[in-house]
């Protein structure tokens, strides 16, 4: 069970997610908490002030996150004694946080693994308060940190899991308190090179952690708690009229993850796959409703398009060379560009002279273009946004590439992609036409409702 930031901002959060595990008890629960909402955030902003030389503000922000937890424990602890010991042991990590801020400052130097240092206090904070919150609400509870078992790469920032070794881990830490009876607690997000330096997934990467771990335990189920009922048909803050989607298959909620939908990590889906473990995703702050499950084989529906995602901060890269014009090797040329560089590339469409590819990290942009200059003509576009329509029946549906241009005929599309699969089909838009262009594709296809068992409205 995985609650999200918003599923742990405040002590009445708090008391939804003790109220929702309680009712989980008889399953053996494993908790996978994130920082309460913002916090990783701040923890973040606050190192970055620093390093610009503005202690005073950094520490400000630390002052103004710590009273949001001392708040929290005040609210949700009634015991004043085991109060005022939380309430120490918080300031201590904050002290410890403000010296890393001063070493910042001085040094002037700002490393990814000290920001992950930093990071990680955030959910160590939300997993300690709510061990305390359970325990003494009479719950036999076991708080294990996930850096004991959580074994990564040292790429920190975007640290890497060691699958093998997390699964020995993981099993060892976390079943003997299970069996035991007690539920178990721990942090989303953090983990550990195997030198016990603590590093971290990459932002909203608890979800990846909960799923890493059902694998590592073949747990029945992962289930993500979050604001939102579900998986729904498009982002309900950019399509305000988003329905819920019942149920998806993993491929559909790996494309919709991966091109921007961000109620599940991009990764969230890959360890479920391998073990075939249903994903629920699920509303914390309504759970009665019965979210989206997403499965290996959904039974059939008759909807093509099931939604649509986006995402920003795109850059198109055109290649272009007459010299290698059919030539073979000329693919190969310029992906090793890209392996060499460790960029990875999102959509890429081909013609007999011109290749056109995507992609969203742009730290070694100008070494890869240079590198291309040398056999080819480079042009490059930024700003640019994905947008993504998925549906496993979109293979076998007729018509759906029409619909698709027809609500974005005042949209200027810049490059289309059909994924291989066949259930995702890609376009690229100006940064700035993204939100009119998801909202146009949701009133083509799903407004008014279909009439399909599928898709359940979400009530306000
Ligand atoms: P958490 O803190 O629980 O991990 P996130 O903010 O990371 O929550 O993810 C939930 C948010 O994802 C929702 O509030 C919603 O705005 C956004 N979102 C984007 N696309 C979708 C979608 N297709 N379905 C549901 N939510 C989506
Ligand atoms: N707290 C982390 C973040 O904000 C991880 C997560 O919430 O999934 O990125
Ligand atoms: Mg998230």
């Amino acid at each position: 069970m995985k609650f999200g930031g918003t599923s742990v901002e405040d002590a009445r959060a708090m008391e939804n997610v003790i109220g929702i595990v309680a009712k989980e008890q008889r399953r053996k629960p494993i908790v996978v908490l994130s920082a309460i909402a913002g916090a990783t955030n701040t923890l973040l902003k606050s190192a970055h002030i620093a390093l610009d030389g503005d202690l005073e503000n950094a520490h400000a922000e630390l002052n103004r996150l710590l009273e949001r937890h001392v708040t929290l424990l005040e609210n949700l602890i009634s015991n004043r004694s085991e109060i005022q010991h939380l309430i120490l042991t918080i300031r201590k990590r904050f002290d410890e946080l403000k010296t890393l801020c001063q070493g910042i400052a001085i040094l002037g130097e700002l490393t990814n693994r000290s920001l992950d240092a930093i990071a990680s206090v955030g959910e160590q904070l939300s997993t300690m308060i709510l061990t305390h919150a359970l325990a003494e609400r009479g719950f036999a509870v076991e708080m294990v940190d996930a850096r004991t078992f959580m074994i990564t790469n040292d790429q920190f920032a975007a640290a890497a899991p060691d699958f093998v070794l997390i699964s020995q881990e993981a099993r060892a830490r976390i079943l003997p308190p299970i069996q035991a009876g007690k539920i178990v607690v721990t942090q989303g997000f953090i983990g550990s090179t195997r030198k016990g330096i603590t590093t971290t997934l990459g932002r909203g990467g608890s979800d990846y952690s909960a799923a890493i771990i059902g694998a590592a335990l073949d747990a029945e189920e992962i289930q993500i708690w979050t604001d939102v009922d579900g998986v729904l048909t498009a982002d309900p803050r950019i399509a305000p009229a988003a329905m819920k989607l019942k149920v998806i298959s993993f491929r559909e909620a790996s494309e919709l993850a991966y091109f921007g939908a961000k109620v599940l990590h991009p990764s969230t889906i890959l360890p479920a796959v391998e073990k075939n473990i249903p994903v629920i995703v699920l509303n914390s702050k309504r759970p009665q409703s019965t979210g989206t499950r997403i499965v290996g084989h959904p039974p059939k529906s008759s909807a093509a398009v099931k939604s649509i995602a986006s995402k920003k901060g795109i850059t198109v890269i055109n290649i272009q060379s007459s010299r290698m014009l059919m030539a073979y090797g000329f693919l190969s040329a310029i992906f090793s560009v890209f392996q060499k560089h460790k960029t990875s590339v999102d959509l890429v469409s081909t013609s007999e002279v011109a290749v056109s590819l995507t992609i969203d990290n742009i730290s070694n942009l100008e070494q890869i273009v240079s590198e291309l200059q040398e056999f080819a003509e480079v042009s490059v576009f930024d700003q640019k946004a994905i947008v993504c329509v998925v549906g496993e029946q979109m293979r076998s549906t007729v018509g759906i590439v029409d619909r698709v241009f027809g609500a974005l005929h005042d949209i200027n599309v810049i490059m289309i992609s059909q994924g291989a699969s066949e259930i995702n089909m890609s376009l690229v838009v100006d940064e700035d036409v993204v939100t009119q262009a998801v909202q146009q594709l949701h009133r083509e296809f799903f407004e008014p409702v279909p009439e399909l068992d599928l898709f359940e409205q979400v009530d306000a």
